[in-house]
């Protein structure tokens, strides 16, 4: 799952960064206003978190434009303030929730599993013949084996399972799950593809990620 963080303060942003990595979420940091609604008009999100509090646009305003858009992405919004009229103001403006700062990270990644849950109600689990990963635990199973995998490992077979069946080129895999925070240059996601496929081959003899040279990489049904 894809996530857009619009955070100011640094040290805020790479806590909440590396807390929901460790969770195998994949994050995109907008430092203001104006850069969330970059991304979110040049990118799919499963969920976007909103400081309230930002330099240029601020979250009520980023919300409501992103609203304005038919974007109907749900909403955290993150405040400091706790009174009432900003609760309401942030609700008006079409956030789906809101949580006062400080939080616990226990209930940060509940309401971000009950928000992403909504959005994709009616589909708990991606299938690929006998490969299935619970899109709510982030478990990976292989019939009755779970496979023990790393976040961006999970991140990627997530990232391919929702695509099936369509060649996926590596800067499109970089650019989901390991968000923008990636040299181009890098082969990590030829080292990590090849890691997925020996924790799937101590499962099974069959083949579920097929190689298009000079293309990418698909996720299907196994041949053979
Ligand atoms: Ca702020």
């Amino acid at each position: 799952m894809r996530i857009l963080l619009a955070e100011d303060e640094s040290g805020v942003a790479q806590f909440i960064k590396k807390g929901l990595e460790e969770e195998n979420y994949t994050i995109d940091v907008a430092v203001d206003g104006e850069e969330a609604l970059l991304f979110v008009a040049t990118q799919t999100y499963d969920l976007i978190i909103l400081d309230v509090m930002l330099p240029k646009y601020d979250g009520f305003e980023v919300c409501t434009k992103i609203r304005q858009g038919g974007n109907s992405v749900p909403v955290l919004m993150l405040t400091a303030r706790v009174a009432v009229k900003d609760k309401v103001q942030g609700l008006d403006s079409g956030a789906d929730d809101y949580l006062t700062k400080p939080f616990s990270f226990d209930e940060f990644l509940a309401r971000i599993r009950s928000l992403t849950r909504r959005q994709s109600s009616g589909m708990p689990e991606l299938v690929v013949g006998t490969l299935r990963i619970n899109l709510q635990s982030h478990r990976v199973f292989l019939e009755q084996h779970e496979i023990d995998l790393r976040p961006k490992e999970y991140g990627i077979l997530e990232y391919m399972m929702r695509n099936k069946g369509y060649i996926l080129s590596r800067t499109q895999i970089l650019e989901n799950v390991w968000g923008y925070d990636f040299d181009p240059s890098t082969n990590i996601v030829d080292v990590h593809i090849k890691s997925l496929r020996k924790k799937i081959a101590e499962f099974s003899e069959q083949k579920f990620i097929h190689t298009k040279r000079g293309m990418g990489y698909r996720i299907d049904l196994p041949e053979g």
